[in-house]
């Protein structure tokens, strides 16, 4: 009761706002019910190097070697995907991963596909000094909460694939060539034994030219995971 009254009181004086047009919303909401609606899912696979749709009779493989299967809940291309990543990533709004994590979750579903409990579960590491500087690994708050809503019972780990110390960030590279270059052997595997032989749904907020998922992609399989599947909330 207290509690209620403490929380209007405060939705009076601080009202919630939609993060992305700012239009006034309901204390537990994050986005307006028209920017919800902007956000359109997907529901298919890609092949993470030529972007062609892969249909979810033919997961086990993708049409080019040494690619591997890509999943995004949405296009970074909207505005409001974007905004819930920029509110995530740049303004410590945390509910954002709560709320990507659920859309991901629906757009999964839509996909046809089943998250085995016996498939491996991992954010994207960012480096030592980035969970620094940002307090927080915004790949690992999406998981988490993925793996909290699917109530599947996978094996979610942060103490399989870490990045090194000394990396720059991607935003610093020109081209596709740089990003590539600079994330060489930018990752490493401890506590192999929990992937080997196994399925490895890899998580990350965005999949832009895709050098990073891809770099992290192989090093697990070097690691011996049988099969690694990239998920992530927009692909751009
Ligand atoms: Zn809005
Ligand atoms: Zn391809």
């Amino acid at each position: 009761m207290i509690k209620n009254i403490v929380e209007w009181f405060l939705s009076i004086l601080f009202p919630q706002r939609c993060l992305s047009c700012l239009s006034y919303i309901l204390p537990q909401e994050i986005l307006c019910h028209s920017c919800i609606s902007h956000i359109v899912l997907r529901n298919d696979f890609v092949c993470a190097t030529c972007g062609k749709r892969i249909p979810p009779t033919h997961t086990e493989a993708t049409c080019h070697r040494d690619s591997f299967l890509l999943f995004a809940a949405t296009d970074y291309g909207i505005k409001q995907s974007r905004d819930l990543v920029y509110a995530l990533k740049y303004k410590h709004i945390i509910s954002a991963a709560s709320y990507i994590s659920f859309l991901i979750k629906i757009a999964l579903q839509n996909s046809k596909i089943n998250v085995h409990s016996h498939f491996v579960v991992i954010p994207i590491p960012v480096s030592p000094e980035k969970k620094h500087s940002r307090g927080y690994n915004q790949a690992e708050y999406i998981t988490r909460f993925f793996v909290e809503r699917i109530q599947q019972g996978v094996n979610f780990s942060t103490k399989i694939l870490f990045k090194k110390s000394g990396i720059k960030s991607q935003i610093e590279c020109a081209n596709y060539k740089e990003r590539a270059q600079n994330i060489h052997n930018g990752f490493f595997v401890k506590n192999t034994d929990e992937i080997f032989g196994k399925t490895v749904l890899l998580f990350d907020d965005v999949f832009t030219s895709g050098a990073t998922m891809k770099e992290a992609v192989k090093t697990l399989k070097r690691a011996g995971a049988r099969r690694v599947i990239g998920i992530v909330f927009a692909k751009a």
